[in-house]
């Protein structure tokens, strides 16, 4: 009965293949736009680095211009 959630890390969504990235141990990352975006592999990097736009649009759907 004492199962705790840890929050001491922070972590981010991979924008790419949707996995939780935890941003303190995160060997790839990208900046885009002033925000910083991690990556649980060098794939991952690579194919956000070849068109960022199509993953970060993705997950802002819903803000229309
Ligand atoms: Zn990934």
């Amino acid at each position: 009965m004492s199962e705790r959630v840890q929050t001491t890390s922070v972590t981010e969504l991979d924008p790419v293949c949707g996995m939780t990235v935890d941003t303190a141990t995160a060997e790839y990352r990208s900046f885009n736009d002033g925000k910083a975006y991690y990556f649980c592999a060098a794939g991952c990097k690579a194919n956000f680095d070849k068109n960022p736009a199509k993953f970060i649009g993705a997950g802002a759907k819903s803000e229309g211009h």
